[in-house]
């Protein structure tokens, strides 16, 4: 087990903008690692520098305390699983998963012995034999994650492994590749722009955009506590509400939004926000922080009418106006009462529902 550090690392591809910029990452030893974020954010370059494919135009990348910022890729101790597999379909399984071990010279009874046990870690054992495209998409990324774990790297790299694979597959590949990880207690760093992937398999999340790192923290962190706008558009969904702090009172920050005043927790802010009256800040709130208002509860009730109900399932999604202003709540089935578009809705929101982004 190792950790990976990235030092100020930055890609500018020849001709073209910045690709990745000053990415600063410490990745601990043993670690479920994700870099998450839209098409073109700089993911997959970082993964690649990281493997060796692609050299950082500045900035140091280190193993351990090894560097290995110019060491290519083959004398990294990397394993790596690509999306499209990139297996050799004409050969067997056991070949596909030998070939790295052949590469290394190791002895036929050596290769024999792991790639067997490699196949049964993935639960392919007894199909060895079979040619790489005579399986399906789920069994071929199974022999790709063979391939990349027979060879005990010190740190497996995975780029979208699951975008190839249907809904119900990519979640039981999902937590395969989460078993073997903690089982083999092997450094890992995954690619996806899927933010509920991340979110489920993760121990800590890199969240980029424009080839930035916006904020690195658990799921939890970054859920409740999102660092940028961005961070909380793209994490699940959010009402982001600006508004003016007016009065602070203690703990308590009394923020006005249109024709709103909200009371807020003053510890649940970035550490960028001042708390001072008269700033304008950005409060993101999350669907489900917003339930229905008790007769007792005066402060933080918004009182609005349905304009949008959208049933699903666990919970029912509304929008509501309230005067200019417009918020998601997601309200639990078991609440019962479902509302129809036009119908009043007192919402409450309790303050530690509350995060000042900006
Ligand atoms: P995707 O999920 O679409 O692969 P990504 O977040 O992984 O996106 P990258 O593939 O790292 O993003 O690309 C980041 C930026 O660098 C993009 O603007 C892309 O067009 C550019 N880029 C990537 N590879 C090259 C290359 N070989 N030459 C020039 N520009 C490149």
């Amino acid at each position: 087990m190792i950790p990976v550090k990235l030092e100020d690392v930055s890609k500018v591809y020849p001709g073209g903008a910045a690709a990745v910029r000053d990415v600063n990452l410490t990745i601990g030893a043993g670690e479920f690692f994700t870099l998450l974020g839209p098409s073109g954010c700089g993911k997959t370059t970082t993964l690649r520098m990281i493997a060796g494919f692609t050299l950082p135009s500045s900035g140091r990348i280190w193993f351990g305390d090894r560097d290995v910022t110019r060491v290519p890729p083959n004398e990294r101790d990397t394993g790596m699983v690509f999306q499209n597999y990139a297996l050799f379909p004409h050969m067997t399984v056991f070949e596909n998963v030998a070939f790295g071990l052949r590469v290394r010279r190791l002895p036929k009874d050596e290769i024999r012995r792991r790639v067997e046990e490699a196949l049964a870690q993935v639960h392919l054992a007894g199909l060895g034999s079979r040619r790489v495209d005579q399986l399906s998409g789920g069994q071929q990324q199974r022999v790709a994650l063979a391939r990349a774990l027979v060879i005990r790297p010190k740190v497996l790299l995975l780029d979208e492994p699951l975008s190839n694979l249907d809904a119900k597959l990519r979640e039981e590949t999902r937590s395969e590749i989460r078993r073997l990880q903690r089982e083999l207690g092997i450094t890992a760093i995954y690619v996806t722009h899927d933010q509920a992937e991340a979110m489920a398999i993760s121990d800590r999340i890199a969240v980029m955009e424009g080839g930035r790192v916006h904020q690195v923290g658990t799921p939890q962190e970054i859920y409740h506590r999102p660092a940028t706008r961005f961070v909380a558009t793209f994490i699940g969904k959010s009402n982001l509400l600006e508004g003016v702090l007016t009065r602070v009172e203690g703990n308590t920050g009394w923020v006005r939004v249109g024709e709103w005043e909200v009371g807020v927790h003053l510890h649940r802010r970035n550490p960028g926000v001042e708390p001072r009256p008269g700033r304008r800040v950005l409060l993101s709130i999350r669907p489900e922080g917003l339930q229905p208002a008790s007769d007792q509860e005066h402060a933080n009730v918004l009182v609005g009418t349905v304009e949008r109900v959208e049933f699903g399932g666990a919970y029912t999604e509304y929008t509501v106006a309230a005067g200019s202003l417009k918020v998601m709540a997601a309200i639990a089935a078991a609440d019962g009462d479902l509302r129809r578009v036009g119908d009043p809705l007192r919402l409450y929101v309790p303050p530690e529902r509350i995060f000042l982004v900006e």
